[in-house]
């Protein structure tokens, strides 16, 4: 900020955002509170940079500015988009993630600022203090590489094509570590596989554990996995995710109808009574990997946790090991197990 007073702002360009060209570009600020808003008072926006300080309800309400915002405010001549980090709880971290270009808009960066900074260019613009800000930005896209899945398996004793899967993401956002995500549910579908293993278990059907690649940048590696088994989709038993933080675990979230299959499941998550985590959840599953599988079929599930804290840390350099408790991810991890052996051992697949 160089207008009224000189402050740096921390921020982070979002996904496939385009960078200043080695420029530094400079301009007035509007700050918009809604879309409406922003259309609204469209004849304002030229040459301008567009500020989001909009009020956070919910993630997947907020989300759009992130998605949107930038292309939304190109459509009126905006020279950058400046969007408040999408999370309930700030400590001046900006949160970065995907954002998408739509076609036939002049690309601008895409830019994600701090709640802080976006409540103090709020109450600046309430006063009718003019705003300016200067950026500068590096961000440019290089050339797709190949990437893979990880991919592993313990082979079923009497229907190895039967699958049961257990999955989480291995790609994230270059702050922090990606330790939460989707560090946690990667480690998770791997531990599974070998806590069945070490404790010398066979199951009837095959649990694959699927590390999925390019979630961050859009679904690649699960769009690549249900091409090359579009014909084998109606093996798979179940396919499950974590996405939302292994915190201390309650249960799961599952999207089948099929009552019979609902009851196993029920049945099945009892046995982890123990460990507070036998709570059953009918409805859209949490998984935004695994979705395409459901889509096309396949029932789905997510692992429930008190994540509460989920979006302090989201696509931030907060997000590390230090906020990762090792307790949780056992718990988790036996959630995980239990379901997938239980599943992968019964009669008949589970009836969708
Ligand atoms: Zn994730």
């Amino acid at each position: 900020m160089v207008c009224p007073r000189k402050q740096s702002l921390n921020i982070l360009g979002l996904g496939y955002s385009v960078g200043t060209n080695g420029s530094v570009v400079t301009g007035d600020v509007i700050v918009i509170k809604t879309f409406a808003e922003l259309n609204r008072r469209s004849r304002e926006i030229r040459g301008k940079f567009v500020v989001y300080n909009y009020d956070f309800n919910s993630y997947d309400e907020s989300v759009a500015y992130k998605l949107h915002g930038a292309s939304r405010a190109s459509k009126y001549g905006a020279i950058g988009a400046l969007i408040r980090s999408t999370t309930p709880f700030s400590n001046s971290l900006p949160h970065t993630g995907l954002q998408i270009y739509s076609k036939n808009v002049r690309k601008i960066p895409a830019v994600s600022i701090t709640v802080e900074d976006a409540e103090l260019f709020g109450r600046l613009a309430a006063r009718g203090i003019n705003i300016t800000v200067s950026l500068s930005m590096e961000a440019r896209m290089d050339a797709d590489r190949v990437s893979r899945n990880t991919v592993s398996e313990i082979t079923g004793s009497t229907k190895p094509d039967e699958i049961v899967l257990v999955s989480g993401h291995l790609d994230s956002w270059d702050v922090g570590q990606g330790a939460m995500d989707d560090g946690g549910g990667a480690f998770i579908s791997w531990r599974a596989l070998s806590v069945i293993k070490k404790l010398g278990l066979r199951p009837k059907r095959t649990v694959q554990s699927v590390l999925w690649t390019g979630e961050e940048m859009g679904y690649n590696g699960v769009q690549q996995y249900a091409q090359k088994h579009i014909n084998d989709l109606n093996k798979i038993s179940i396919a499950m995710e974590s996405d939302m933080g292994t915190f201390t675990p309650t249960g799961i979230t599952y999207s089948g109808r099929n009552l019979t299959a609902q009851c196993i499941i029920n049945e099945l998550l009892s046995l982890l009574k123990p460990i507070n985590a036998s709570q059953l959840k009918i409805g859209r599953e949490d998984g935004p990997d695994i979705e395409l599988l459901v889509e096309k079929g396949v029932p789905g599930a997510s692992l429930d946790t008190r994540n509460d804290r989920y979006f302090y840390y989201h696509h931030t350099a907060g997000d590390t090991m230090s906020m990762m408790s090792t307790r949780d991810l056992d718990l988790c991890t036996a959630v995980w197990a239990a379901i997938a052996y239980g599943l992968a051992s019964i009669d008949d697949q589970l009836p969708r």
